[in-house]
């Protein structure tokens, strides 16, 4: 079992005097920004936005180790699971087993509208001839639906992933959400043992070479010599799904 109950005293504390009270982005940054790990996540999940709070989940390689630290925390925190409709079997398979192995009681499957697929992807090779409006409405819209009832999403992103993420803060505002990212500053030795030390259960994938695995169209094995997500959209310039940046292409 995870001990948190020390490490958190003083979250607890600072965050205690406010309970309920209205905090503006600034406040809740300089507040609580330079915690991390299960101390952010505590003081965040149960004194700043209590039922209001979501975990985004792909279920890939690394997420056990957050789903790990909510299991610990809160257990019962809603956690957004993307089902874009193309993704791994193996992904899907390690989602149950997570979900079971950490006792996670809210996980909730978020799809794309079959309205916008039926007009927009039809035969579901939208894919092949553009990625940047196939993650908008197998990805984006989705989850900004799922979002629109919660103020805050707890995201397992890492500094370490690439160029586009290397400056990650630990807590975001975009005027609409706040965004945590909770363990931006853990390293990959970190993850490896965390796996280790709580015996993790890992993405059968992993054992056959992928690093980060989001739909199967659109992931390969990671390039050699280059960082964990290079398998991404490997052919092509985009790095990123869309989720965590803002849409610039046509309305859907
Ligand atoms: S990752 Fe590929 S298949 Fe998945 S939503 Fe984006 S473009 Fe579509």
């Amino acid at each position: 079992m995870y001990n948190v109950q020390m490490k958190i005293d003083t979250a607890h504390t600072q965050s205690q005097q406010i309970v309920n009270s209205p905090l503006s982005a600034e406040d809740v940054i300089n507040r609580y920004a330079h915690l991390e790990g299960a101390e952010l996540l505590d003081a965040l999940i149960h004194e700043v936005f209590p039922g209001r709070i979501a975990v985004s989940s792909s279920f890939g390689t690394e997420s056990a180790v957050l789903l790990h630290l909510i299991s610990q925390i809160a257990p019962d925190t809603p956690i957004l699971f993307l089902n874009t409709g193309m993704l791994f079997a193996q992904t899907e398979q390690y989602q149950r087993t997570l979900q079971k192995h950490l006792g996670l009681s809210d996980v909730r499957i978020i799809r794309p509208d079959p309205d916008h697929l039926k007009a927009y992807d039809p035969d579901d090779t939208l894919n092949k001839r553009d990625t940047d409006t196939c993650c908008h409405l197998r990805k984006v819209l989705p989850m900004q639906q799922a979002l629109d009832s919660f103020d805050a999403w707890i995201t397992g992103r890492k500094r370490f992933q690439g160029a586009s993420r290397n400056a990650l803060p630990m807590i975001e505002h975009d005027g609409n959400h706040y965004k945590i990212n909770p363990i931006a500053n853990w390293s990959p030795e970190k993850i490896k043992t965390e796996f280790k030390k709580y015996k993790l259960p890992r993405h059968l994938l992993e054992s056959v070479g992928y690093t980060s695995i989001g739909c199967f169209p659109c992931t390969r094995l990671p390039l050699s010599g280059q960082d964990s997500r290079s398998g991404r959209w490997a052919d092509q310039e985009k790095t990123e799904c869309g989720i965590h940046s803002p849409w610039a292409g046509d309305s859907i």
